[in-house]
């Protein structure tokens, strides 16, 4: 299997430092700062996901790691992200990546709690 490496580095937005490809996931992980590159791919596999709500751009974008351009500003629910169009990848911050499916789940009408354990304890952490 050829895994998704696109460089061999690609900076963090954040601090710079190289961000690691998780293993079998359509994610990288940035090993200083813990900030995460998401596929919109996998963050839309979120029950009761509804996609971005596109903000004004900042004065100050961050660069993509993997294609270089300004990233957009995005909500999901309340929160905050940093969008790639031409990637289709989202920036969270450390911890962001699970406030974000706390959210959408809280925000989803309907939730069968079985699931809604999935999301908040679900899969997010495991390869650390
Ligand atoms: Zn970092
Ligand atoms: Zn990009």
């Amino acid at each position: 299997m050829t895994g998704p490496y696109r460089e061999s580095s690609s900076p963090c937005p954040r601090c710079g430092t190289a961000i690691a490809p998780v293993k079998g996931r359509s994610k990288w992980r940035c090993p200083s700062c813990v900030g995460t590159l998401v596929e919109e791919a996998e963050l839309s596999l979120i029950r009761g996901w509804t996609g971005f709500v596109v903000r004004a751009p900042t004065d100050t974008p961050l660069e993509c790691p993997l294609c270089a351009d300004d990233m957009a500003s995005v909500t999901v629910v309340d929160i905050a992200l940093d969008y790639c169009a031409r990637d289709r990848v989202v920036w969270c911050d450390s911890g962001e990546l699970g406030r974000v499916r706390t959210a959408i789940a809280k925000d989803a009408l309907v939730v069968d709690p079985r699931s809604l354990v999935a999301i908040l304890f679900g899969s997010d952490g495991d390869a650390t």
